[in-house]
Order: C-alpha cells, then sequence, then structure tokens
C-alpha cells in the first residue's frame, strides 16, 4: 500500500490556514491507494517464514534422520563437474512428502508453489524447482522408496511405535487414471494397434516440407505412447490368457487397470489397494497396489511383504470376512499366526445340495441323511440294506469330504433306483463331510467373546488409514498409470501417513514440552 495523501483539485489542504481565520474542512474521506508500481526490494528471513511448530520442519526433520544414500549414489552430478549439481534428496523427498500431506500429487502444482507459498519457499529456501525433476524423483527410483519405507519402519519401531502383536489387513479400490469407455477385446486393441503402427511409419516418412520439426516430433512422440500403450494392452491379453482369468477386455489407456466394484456402488476401472496397519498406533507396515477384485488371496502375499519389511511376522491378523477362505485359516494356523475374522458358515453350499437331489431326482425318503454310516467298516447303509463303500477324497471350503459309493450292480437291479438314483449310469453316491480341524478350531475361537471383542476394533484401526489417504491426501484416483508405477505412488502416500501419525504422536508433544516447561 502506497503511503501517499489523496488531495483533491480546488479544494484547500487541511490544516493549511496559517492566519488565524477559520480554515474549511473537507469532508472527503482520506484513504491510502494501492500503488503497483512501485518495486520493493525486502529482506526475507527465510527461516521465519513458518513458525516453529509447521508440520514442514517435522518432515525435514525425520527425513533428515534417514539413511538417504541410496538416492545419492543415483546422482549423475559430480563435484568439479560440469552442469549444475542436483538438488539434494532430503529436499525432494521432504516435498512430496509436504504435498501429499496437503493433498497436492501433481509435480507441477508443487513447482507453483514453490515460488509463493511460505511452507514450500522454507523447504527449498527459496530456490525454483522444475516439475520435470519433481516428477522424474517421485516415479523413478521405486526400489530406493521402498527401502526408504523399510527404514522409516525401523525408526517406528525404535521409537515404540510399530508392535507387530496386532495388524489389521484392509483392501480399499483406488479408481485407475483410465476412462471405463476404453475397455476393449483383443481383436479391436489388434487393429488399434495396426492402426498406431501404420501412423508412426507415416509420420517418420514425412518430409520436413510438410510439417514442422516441432509440431513432428510432438506428433511422433504422442503417436508412440499411444502403441506403446496397445503394446502393453496385447502382452495383458497374454497374461490374463495363461492364468486363464475370465477378463476378456483390457484398458487402451491404463492396461494393468481392472474394472472393480466400488463400496459406494457401481463398477470403475480400479487398482485394489491392500493396507496393513498395526494396531497399536494405527501405522502402516505394508502397502501394495494389486489388480485383484477380490481380498482372498491377499493374506499371504501381505504376511510374506510385512515379514520382509520388518524381518518377523505379525502375533495376530484381523480381517474381515473377505480374507475368509479355509485356505488362508489353515495357512495361517501352519505360520502360527492368530486369525481374527467373521466366522462365515458355508450356507450355499447346502442350499446348492439340496438343490441338487430335486434337480437329480432324488426322492426326500432317498436323500443322504437316510443312509447309515457304519464306523466300523467305513461305509454307508442304504435304505435297501445295500453297503457304500469308501471311494475317494477331497478338501474345499474348510471341509474334507469323503465320498461313499454304490456297486453299479446293485443299483441297477434296485426296485428303487428310480428314487434313488434315476439319472446315475454307475452307482448312487454320497459324501460324508467333516470340517478340517483348523477350521473348526477357529470358528471355535470366533464364538469366545474375547474374539469378537478384537473384532469389533477392526473397523475403527483397518479402515482409518484407508479413509484418511483418501480424505485427506486426495487419493480417490491414481495420479499415474501402470501397476508398478501405481505402487509408487502407494508407497509415498503410506510414507507420508506414517511420518504424519509420528508427528501427532511424538513430534509435537516433544516440542509442546520444550517451548512450555513444566
Ligand atoms: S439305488 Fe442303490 S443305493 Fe439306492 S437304494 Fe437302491 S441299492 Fe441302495
Amino acid at each position: 500500500m502506497g503511503d501517499k495523501q489523496r488531495s483533491l483539485p480546488g479544494l484547500p489542504v487541511p490544516g493549511s490556514g496559517g492566519n488565524g481565520a477559520e480554515v474549511e474542512r473537507s469532508t472527503e474521506p482520506r484513504l491510502k491507494v494501492v500503488d503497483r508500481r512501485q518495486l520493493l526490494l525486502r529482506t526475507v528471513d527465510v527461516e521465519r517464514l513458518i513458525p516453529e511448530d509447521h508440520p514442514a520442519r517435522a518432515i525435514w526433520e525425520f527425513v533428515g534422520r534417514l539413511d538417504l544414500s541410496g538416492y545419492t549414489e543415483q546422482v549423475r552430478s559430480v563435484a568439479g563437474g560440469a552442469g549444475r549439481p542436483a538438488f539434494e534428496p532430503q529436499l525432494l523427498l521432504s516435498l512430496w512428502v509436504y504435498s501429499y500431506s496437503q493433498s497436492v500429487s501433481s509435480a507441477r502444482a508443487i513447482e507453483r508453489l514453490c515460488e509463493h507459498h511460505p511452507a514450500y519457499q522454507w523447504l527449498t529456501g527459496m530456490e525454483g524447482i522444475s516439475a520435470h525433476t519433481l516428477s522424474d524423483f517421485r516415479v523413478t527410483h521405486a526400489e530406493t522408496l521402498h527401502e526408504l519405507f523399510v527404514q522409516t519402519l525401523g525408526l517406528l519401531s525404535a521409537d515404540g511405535l510399530i508392535t507387530l502383536e496386532r495388524v489389521m489387513l484392509d483392501g480399499t479400490k483406488v479408481r485407475a487414471n483410465a476412462s471405463s469407455h476404453r475397455f476393449r477385446r483383443k481383436p479391436r486393441v489388434e487393429a488399434y494397434l495396426k492402426e498406431a503402427r501404420e501412423a508412426v511409419e507415416a509420420l517418420e516418412a514425412q518430409t520436413e516440407e510438410e510439417s514442422s520439426r516441432q509440431m513432428q516430433a510432438a506428433q511422433q512422440r504422442a503417436r508412440r505412447e499411444r502403441q506403446e500403450r496397445l503394446e502393453l494392452a496385447l502382452k495383458e491379453y497374454d497374461k490374463l490368457e495363461a492364468a486363464k482369468s475370465r477378463v476378456k477386455r483390457v484398458s487402451t489407456t491404463d492396461p494393468d487397470a481392472r474394472v472393480m466394484k466400488q463400496a459406494e456402488g457401481g463398477s470403475a476401472p480400479s487398482y485394489n489397494v491392500q493396507v496393513s496397519t498395526d494396531a497399536a498406533h494405527g501405522l502402516i507396515v505394508d502397502i501394495e497396489a494389486t489388480q485383484a477384485g477380490s481380498d482372498y488371496q491377499q493374506l499371504t502375499p501381505a504376511i510374506q511383504r510385512i515379514e520382509q519389511n520388518m524381518q518377523r511376522a505379525p502375533e495376530q491378523m484381523v480381517v474381515d470376512g473377505g480374507y475368509i477362505s479355509s485356505h488362508n485359516i489353515t495357512e495361517m494356523a501352519k505360520r502360527g499366526i492368530d486369525l481374527v475374522g467373521p466366522e462365515s458358515e458355508n450356507k450355499s453350499a447346502a442350499t446348492n445340495r439340496r438343490k441338487s437331489y430335486k434337480y437329480y431326482g432324488v426322492s426326500a425318503e432317498y436323500e443322504a441323511s437316510k443312509f447309515i454310516f457304519d464306523t466300523q467298516t467305513n461305509t454307508y447303509v442304504c435304505p435297501q440294506g445295500k453297503r457304500l463303500r469308501y471311494d475317494a477324497k477331497q478338501e474345499s471350503h474348510g471341509t474334507r469330504r469323503y465320498r461313499y459309493k454304490a456297486s453299479k450292480l446293485d443299483c441297477q437291479t434296485c426296485p428303487a433306483k428310480s428314487q434313488c438314483c434315476p439319472r446315475a449310469r454307475h452307482g448312487r453316491s454320497i459324501e460324508r463331510s467333516e470340517l478340517l480341524p483348523e477350521v473348526a478350531e477357529f470358528r471355535q475361537r470366533m464364538k469366545t467373546d474375547e474374539a469378537k471383542a478384537i473384532y469389533k476394533t477392526r473397523s475403527q484401526v483397518a479402515e482409518f488409514p484407508n479413509l484418511w489417504i483418501k480424505a485427506k491426501f486426495g487419493l480417490r484416483q491414481f495420479s499415474v498409470r501402470g501397476v508398478a508405477k501405481v505402487s509408487v505412488e502407494s508407497q509415498w502416500v503410506a510414507l507420508t501417513y506414517n511420518i504424519q501419525q509420528w508427528i501427532r504422536l511424538l513430534w509435537r508433544p516433544k516440542l509442546v514440552s520444550k517451548l512450555v516447561p513444566a
């Protein structure tokens, strides 16, 4: 604001009468006028741009405790060599962590914020950083970032914030950077790829007169990128076919994305992000973006990753019904991990069996329950007094099934065949089933008050980081494409979340006790 006082022409300047005569006073209000033409030179105390308790200081301090040699080893600029020095990894890491904590996930937005935002100016020391540098740093150091995440877990464990006594696993669907309308079947993608290859070749054959060099380079880049995406989409079909997947359409924008059901209803191209949270203080001990639409195959891989990250397995895993299967129950029992999850009896199997009796024309008097089991001989006796002998066994849905078969001759000559097994070409067979011991023990344990009380805390602990990541960090949709890059972005978010919790749990209370001594 300029310091000039406005005086209007034709009016006396207030207080100018010096001869004792009464001075006519103006009723015009005195206003300060904005002067935008002035040039100002100001001193800026960078250190005082943000207050003592600003989270940017805490992030800088935490990142400073990490061993960043994994990043510095990759810096190509050397002392005394040509070219500009590289930005220090502590700065780039702190910038990204602070940005994610402020729901900023765009390198261009950070570049702009570095020009005027006090927290960004404090972090950079008022240096400008290009979006290109920031963007490269975020996605090209996947392994180093993972090592850093592991280091972070080590520091948080050393501070007593992670115990692994109880870990809660939950999956959340995060939208992919792809449109639902770009999913195509294989023949269509092959046709697109042929067109894309022809377009690239045609562009390469163009002379400079037909197109400016700059425009040609831009067009070539765009068409090559399209060609690469389509080639990736075709590779994805090969993977799906090899895995005998039922998925028949692949996105031409992000071939790794899958159409998944959303919690709020409907379906959308997404990734299933698996988040393991330590119950002691709600810190994330593992995060992984997967292409799986359902959760039940994700429990064992999550435990393997936690073991790799922490060098030991959790003592207890708490999961929702989507992870409970006989395979997971037996696998956790084998690993000595206490599994807690909702008991889910397979009611549909019994319903299906009843339906199948009707379908096969079996009358009520000849249902399996009317056959008597003889434990001595391990055989069944049918209502007509014939024996059904043990034939085979199989395990599924937490149950071991034993099959018993009647002889073909007995059934073919039986007067009750039309009621018992009208469609059987050989002989009637029935199944005896028993729960696997691990499944029986699990179901028994889940009926206890202790297990029910533990499970009640699941949604509060396990779903909190998922909600926080979406609501506070704005990660409702990934800003990058491909499962590898999406996993990197997930790691950034988990790192940011953990550092934020460290600020809340340790850094801020310590600062308060320092500023306000008891
Ligand atoms: S059809 Fe076979 S199993 Fe059924 S009642 Fe007759 S003999 Fe027994």
